[in-house]
């Protein structure tokens, strides 16, 4: 597909120069380079900034609010690379900060309106839900972003070894963690999900989850299990979730989604037939829409069905779908 690169975290060509990871000399050099910046992250927020929350701030690595409030879970900053002027970028995770008379209730819902300001950062600073505003950012910070939010998050729910249990260590700035006790290695993980395009004629497969707002549908997706291909793994969601077989399948665009540690890989797959039985404990609903249907939806004048969320890759295929740009 052409256009894949163009879904929202679809990439800066970031250029992450992972040979300075296991340097310390360079590293030392990046951590002291004029230039440095740090990313901050609050309690999997990023640090925003401007009128419109569409900047990604960045603060320099020796800044006060990052040396009084890392995480016990990733207590230094993690390299993610330069950029095209040699800037060292890093994320560095601030979550002991506790906000005073902040109003923290809707931390962790699925879309947190709220904004926690620190008091030691410009007013425009705020920490904000990266849902909320990933379709703001321009293509860099969205990266740098989606980068620094799944690598702390990483770091969040791993801080003990999988193999024995005991505390493991931080090492490679923020791209490993081994075991003092039992020395196993734990890399970053990355959760592969497969999303589908299904199409029979003119009509596009859709369903919904319990618990979603009213008339909302989506692509169906599931996660890729262990020894399963993507194709496979697309056959058997569509099957177990609609009752419907898939005919030929093809590759179609992916994307990271750091909530937490999703890969969504975007296929499109060719139903061998229209007749759906939903699996009631996996779906609520699965139907046939057609493609005017679904422009009526986008346009936003449907009469049951909303619009897609943008940002999300299901609104990327879907749109591309529509206006014929998934070659
Ligand atoms: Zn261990």
């Amino acid at each position: 597909m052409k256009l894949a690169e163009q879904v929202t975290f679809g990439g800066s060509g970031l250029d992450r120069a992972a040979h300075i990871r296991s340097d310390e000399a360079a590293l030392n050099s990046a951590l002291n380079h004029r230039n440095a910046v740090a990313i901050v992250m609050w309690r999997g927020k990023p640090l925003v900034r401007g009128a419109e929350l569409d900047q990604l701030a960045r603060i320099p690595l020796d800044h006060p609010v990052l040396q009084a409030g890392y995480a016990d879970a990733i207590p230094m900053p993690v390299f993610l690379g330069c950029d095209e002027t040699g800037a060292p970028h890093f994320a560095c995770d601030v979550s002991a900060w506790e906000p005073k008379d902040q109003d923290l209730a809707a931390l962790g819902l699925f879309l947190d309106p709220s904004e926690q300001v620190h008091p030691d950062l410009p007013k425009d600073h705020v920490f904000a839900e990266l849902r909320r505003l990933m379709t703001r950012l321009e293509r860099r910070d969205a990266e740098l972003a989606a980068t620094a939010k799944a690598i702390i998050g990483w770091h969040d729910s791993h801080r003990f070894c999988a193999k024995c249990g005991a505390a493991s260590e931080v090492t490679d700035a923020g791209w490993q963690r081994v075991c003092p006790t039992c020395k196993a290695h734990h890399f970053p993980r990355t959760d592969p999900v497969v999303i589908m395009l299904i199409t029979h004629g003119n009509s596009v497969l859709m369903g919904r989850s319990p618990g979603w707002p009213e008339g909302m549908y989506s692509l169906l997706a599931g996660f890729v299990e262990p020894g399963e291909t993507l194709e496979a793994a697309v056959r058997r969601e569509v099957f177990e979730e609609a009752g419907i077989e898939v005919g030929e399948i093809s590759y179609l665009a992916s994307q990271p989604w750091p909530f937490p540690a999703s890969l969504m890989f975007g296929c499109a797959g060719v139903a061998l037939g229209r007749d759906i039985t939903i699996d009631p404990v996996e779906i609520e609903d699965a139907i046939w829409v057609t493609r005017d249907d679904m422009m009526t939806a986008f346009a936003g004048e449907h009469p049951v069905l909303k619009p897609a969320r943008r940002g999300a890759i299901a609104h990327f295929l879907l749109q591309n779908w529509l206006a014929d740009t998934l070659d």
